[in-house]
C-alpha cells in the first residue's frame, strides 16, 4: 500500500493584513450578504470577485421552496461568466451573515461551488485566489484547486 499526504497551505490573515484591493473585495462580499434571499436557511452568503479587468462583481445565494437555489459564490461566478466572457478572474472574497452577524469562523464554499470555481480558474491564465473571511480569520489560498484536491475532472 502506498499512502499520500494531500497538503494546502492557507495564510490565516486580519483584516489590516489585507491589502487595500483586498480589503475592497472583502467589504463588497460583506455589502453582497444584503442581497441574499435566504428565508430557509437563514445563512446569507455574500460573494464578491475580482476580475482582470478591474471590474468586481456581486454575488449572494438565492434560496427558494422547491431547495433549487444557487449559492452566493456560483452566483457571483455566473453572473461574471455571463457578463464577461473571456475576462479571467483573480480574486473571490466569501463571508456569511447569519442570526445577526457575520460568521466567527472563515466561510468555505460547498462542493458544488468548489467544482464550479475550479472550472473558471482551469479555464483563465492565472490562479484564482481565495479570501475566506470570519470574525476570528481571514484564510488566503492561492488557488482554488487548493480547495479541491482529486477534483472530479482532471482536465
Ligand atoms: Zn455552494
Amino acid at each position: 500500500m502506498v499512502e499520500k499526504k494531500i497538503t494546502t497551505k492557507i495564510q490565516v490573515l486580519a483584516y489590516t493584513e489585507l491589502n487595500e484591493t483586498e480589503k475592497k473585495l472583502v467589504d463588497l462580499a460583506k455589502e453582497a450578504t444584503k442581497g441574499s434571499y435566504a428565508p430557509y436557511s437563514n445563512f446569507h452568503v455574500g460573494a464578491a470577485i475580482l476580475l482582470e479587468n478591474g471590474v468586481m462583481i456581486k454575488g449572494a445565494n438565492q434560496e427558494n421552496a422547491a431547495f433549487a437555489g444557487i449559492c452566493g459564490e456560483r452566483s457571483a461566478f455566473y453572473n461574471a461568466g455571463a457578463n464577461y466572457p473571456g475576462v479571467d478572474i483573480t480574486l473571490v472574497a466569501i463571508t456569511a451573515f447569519t442570526n445577526g452577524d457575520f460568521v466567527d469562523d472563515p466561510c468555505s464554499p460547498c462542493g458544488m461551488c468548489r467544482q464550479a470555481m475550479l472550472e473558471f480558474e482551469k479555464n483563465a491564465k492565472q490562479p484564482i485566489q481565495v479570501l475566506l473571511v470570519g470574525k476570528k480569520a481571514i484564510y488566503k489560498l492561492n488557488s482554488v484547486a487548493d480547495l479541491l484536491p482529486l477534483s472530479f475532472v482532471d482536465f
